[in-house]
């Protein structure tokens, strides 16, 4: 048993746990970073495909406490990664993380009131749980295909792909159609001899140029000279701006289906539109994947697109249904990852927790289990501007806590229907049981400003 005393146990060194490290730090209450791989960044420190990148604009994605200055719009995973491993070293988060400690189970002692966290590196304990242990399942999801097992060539999951890897003289086929594929294929056809992307069905995407304009130049400027006001003004306006586009698209699908034809029939065509470019789906029923560099390499044929599902495998091709045959010596599966909330069993008194559709109050206290904040980001927008907040509203319950002689928070288990704000394919697949949303519009813009004002008046407290 780890004989410190920690106020707060965090579980995770991505976004959320630096994020939650910053804030308790700041506040002055005792914390550690549990964290089972051997660096920091979460999904920043294992995606490393060629391509890898945000969608998000990152002078919005990064934090508010140390906003990422730059001439580009969005960043690659490696500058992310810097970026992030920065923060850690300067705002002293970087002493509190326990690295290559992998929780198992926690169990919290309603009589004592406090978590026994169960690691790969002993016992630790706390009164509090914060679970930053992200929602992708470390299994990317993998579909069957007939005749995988015959191919001679080279297939592997982009999660598994290393950066800086080339495909100098080979021949490759890219499978997917999400925000992965988006920003791998042109990084791909870079270095390949060539590159068809195979899709099952298409995606909304808008390409982008990388530059960042006029606003965000100023707002930086300002920034550097001392004038910090104005990036803060500039990324509540961003997350307006996401907001804001995420309801007219969903509220005027017709007009959003015409901003599309627009955006793409100039580049390649109406018969290329129609066939690639035209979802069954309507904008922002699933995330929207950002382009660069995309509409380029389709002129120039550095990447061919199909669209038809997999027949079957061969010794050298994939063979699609309609009866074309693609050679290749490189197969690369962008098909996505599962979700996982929840990365360890949770016990209270000596009931296990059960967690599929367990509600989520406002995105950060879960059903029946107290003493718990599990800040859940925004999926239509930078993740960041939802788990900040909420990772502050959950910091100011923990001293109103203190101040009051309490011991326990929590929210009651109920049942509540399942809405998620987007419904891509890892969401439908785990629709069944995956956690439901409550007390929450979705829309950061609104959730914050109730957030910030989080009433403790509205909690279980004991
Ligand atoms: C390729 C890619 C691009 C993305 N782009 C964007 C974007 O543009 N904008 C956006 O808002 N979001 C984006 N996201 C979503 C992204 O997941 C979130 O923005 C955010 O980074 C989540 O941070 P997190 O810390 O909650 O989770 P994660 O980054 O998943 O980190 C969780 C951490 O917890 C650790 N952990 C998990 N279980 C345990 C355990 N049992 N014990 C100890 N440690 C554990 C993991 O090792 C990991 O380090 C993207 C995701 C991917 C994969």
């Amino acid at each position: 048993m780890s004989d410190a005393a920690y106020d707060v146990i965090v579980i995770g060194a991505g976004m959320t746990g630096i994020a939650a490290g910053h804030y308790l730090g700041e506040s002055g209450i005792p914390y550690t970073i549990l964290e089972a791989n051997e660096g920091v960044g979460g999904v920043w420190h294992t995606h490393r495909w060629p391509g890898a990148r945000c969608d998000s604009d990152f002078i919005k994605y990064s934090f508010s406490f140390k906003p990422f200055l730059s001439d580009q719009c969005l960043q690659s995973s490696a500058t992310i990664r810097r970026y992030l491993e920065d923060v850690v070293g300067e705002f002293s988060i970087l002493g509190h993380i326990r690295f290559g400690t992998r929780v198992l189970k926690a169990v919290f002692d309603p009589q004592v009131t406090r978590w026994t966290v169960h690691t790969t590196r002993g016992l630790f304990t706390a009164r509090y749980l914060l679970n930053g242990n992200g929602y992708f399942s470390d299994e990317p999801y993998v579909p069957e295909f007939a005749g995988v097992e015959t191919f001679r060539g080279e297939l592997i999951h982009t999660s598994r792909v290393e950066g800086g890897c080339s495909f100098a003289g080979k021949k490759v086929v890219l499978v997917g159609s999400g925000s992965t594929a988006i920003c791998a294929a042109p990084a791909i056809a870079e270095s390949a001899q060539s590159l068809v992307l195979v899709q099952r069905s298409p995606s909304y995407i808008y390409e982008v140029d990388n530059r960042v304009g006029w606003l965000i130049r100023i707002s930086q400027t300002l920034y550097r000279a001392g004038w910090k006001q104005p990036v803060k003004w500039l990324r509540a306006y961003l997350q307006a701006r996401d907001d804001f586009i995420f309801v007219g698209f969903r509220r005027f699908p017709r007009l959003a289906r015409w901003i599309f034809r627009r955006h793409w029939i100039g580049a390649v065509g109406k018969r290329a539109f129609e066939d690639h470019f035209t979802p069954r789906y309507n904008p922002w029923e699933q995330r929207i994947a950002v382009a660069l560099g995309l509409k380029d390499k389709l002129r120039t044929g550095a990447i061919a697109i199909r669209t038809a599902a997999i027949e079957r495998f061969t010794e050298s091709a994939l063979v699609l249904k309609g009866g074309e045959r693609i050679d290749c010596d490189v197969c690369i599966l962008a098909t996505g990852l599962n979700l996982r909330f929840f990365s360890f069993d949770i016990h209270v008194g000596d009931r296990k927790i059960d967690l599929e559709r367990i509600n989520f109050h406002k995105g950060l206290l879960v059903g029946g289990i107290p003493n718990y904040f599990h800040p859940m980001g925004s999926w239509h927008s930078a993740w960041t501007q939802r788990c900040e907040p909420l990772t502050r509203a959950a910091i100011r319950i923990m001293r109103y806590m203190k101040a009051q002689g309490l011991g326990t928070v929590s929210v009651p288990r109920r049942e509540v229907p399942c809405r998620p704000g987007i419904t891509p394919n890892y969401v439908k697949r785990a629709l069944a049981t995956m956690p439901r949303l409550e007390g929450t519009t979705d829309l950061p813009t609104l959730d914050n400003m109730d957030a910030n004002r989080f009433d403790a008046t509205r909690l279980h407290l004991a």
